[in-house]
């Protein structure tokens, strides 16, 4: 019976060429196996499942390919295939988290200085170097102050900041960026289409922009999503294999808000409440929309997003409203984590989204507040100066209705203060 093998693990880059993303680094790992100039030590940095291990591992398997091809490894040859096993003599890998102590470096410091078994070199790989103790980091700098010639390191590490100056002087550094949604679009597409899976351009679209620029994230999902053993997938499948909320339901929060609906608030807090989401990931996707919604509105054209859906919910909203939206979103973010009922907080926030529309616009009503000044600011004629009135006279002052000029400042001052309530949070004024 043949077992399930992972998708991260099956498709990893068995050559350069296969190498998804990070173009600029592979091209300068090419050039130095080429020319026989690789470094001693290299360092490759960035966030998880960027192509750290997999860059160390080529780099690795070429080095001591007893059959290399220009710079690419063979795969066939006794080294390439035992590197690909994990199980290679001359290659270790260690694993920098679980093997932190001085203790650990000292054995490498002992074995480094005899040659390679097989290969030309002995090449120590050792992943999540950050969490090395300061003993260990100061006993590996011995070894790479003076490595011997036959003596490869290779380190990857999410978290640079961590590494002594004194090591990262003697590495050779690589910062591997972010892998663009277009690429793991590609990449995801392909291994669909070898494992027999139809994947809808929409789910494809949502695994990429998911995968937040990790190939491995997006690889993960659809292992998930090829689990539940349905073909085709399509969008609406997959949020709901991932426990993602349809976007059926943002849409309807779209409508509610330009009709300013408030108990929508409670209808919809209750069906993402029921549904068993994950309120943190409804969260996300909501910001998400939001953010898509800006661009739309800004005639830019999302990936992934229905065109004329968004289109439509985009007029629904002017843009100092979805800034605001955003904003709150934002912060709620810090909120809803520690917040005891969730379901109270969520349904807070829906209710404050709504509440964003207001009845006019801000163009609207800086356009009447000046309107109203400038009938102010129209000189009155001049006013004779009266006696000093007595208790009863104010007394009866008080119920004859106010002069003109009186009402307009009376109307702009309720205008105004009507204005610094609703758009509280909307401006913000120095
Ligand atoms: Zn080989």
């Amino acid at each position: 019976m043949s077992t399930y093998q992972v998708i991260a693990r099956k498709y990893r880059p068995q050559t350069f060429a296969e190498v998804v993303g990070q173009e600029a680094i592979v091209q300068t790992l090419k050039n130095a196996i080429e020319r026989e100039k690789t470094a001693h030590a290299y360092l490759f940095c960035g966030t998880r499942g960027t192509g750290k291990t997999t860059l160390a591992r080529l780099l690795a398997k070429a080095l001591n390919c007893s059959a290399r091809k220009g710079c690419e490894p063979c795969n066939e040859c006794s080294s390439c295939k035992a590197i690909a096993a994990g199980n290679a003599i001359d290659v270790l890998e260690i694993d920098g988290a679980s093997h932190r102590g001085i203790e650990d470096i000292r054995q490498i410091n002992e074995t480094v200085v005899f040659t390679p078994a097989a290969g030309k070199f002995k090449i120590y790989l050792i992943d999540e170097v950050h969490m090395l103790t300061k003993e260990a980091f100061n006993a590996l700098l011995k070894t790479l102050e003076e490595p011997p010639p036959h003596a490869k390191f290779f380190f990857a590490t999410t978290e640079i900041h961590k590494i002594p100056a004194t090591i990262l002087s003697r590495c050779q550094r690589y910062n591997l960026g972010r892998i663009p949604e277009e690429k793991i679009e590609m990449a995801l597409s392909r291994i669909a289409e070898d494992l027999g899976i139809s994947l809808e351009k929409g789910a494809l679209a949502l695994l990429a922009e998911l995968s937040e620029g990790s190939l491995r994230d997006g690889e993960s999902l659809l292992d998930q999503a090829i689990a539940y053993g349905h073909n085709p997938l399509t969008e609406n499948i997959l949020l709901e294999i991932l426990g993602l909320p349809s976007r059926d339901l943002f849409f309807e929060l779209d409508q509610a808000v330009e009709e300013g609906e408030i108990l929508a608030a409670f209808r919809l807090g209750e069906k993402i409440y029921n549904s068993g989401k994950n309120v943190s990931h409804f969260l996300e996707e909501l910001t998400l929309h939001y953010r898509a919604l800006l661009l739309t509105g800004q005639g830019v054209e999302v990936k992934g997003r229905d065109k004329v859906q968004y289109k439509r919910s985009a007029a629904r909203y002017d843009q100092g409203q979805l800034l605001h939206i955003l904003e709150v979103l934002i912060e709620a973010e810090k909120v809803l984590r520690f917040a005891t009922s969730q379901r109270t907080a969520l349904e807070m926030l829906l209710l404050q989204i709504i509440r964003t529309k207001q009845p006019y616009s801000l163009p609207q009503l800086v356009e009447k507040l000046v309107a109203l000044e400038s009938r102010l600011e129209t000189p009155a004629p001049p006013k004779e100066k009266s006696p000093p009135a007595s208790r009863k006279e104010e007394r009866v002052a008080k119920k004859t209705p106010p002069k003109p000029e009186e009402s307009v400042k009376g109307r702009v001052d309720t205008l105004l203060r009507f204005a610094a309530k609703e758009l509280k949070g909307t401006l913000k004024l120095e």
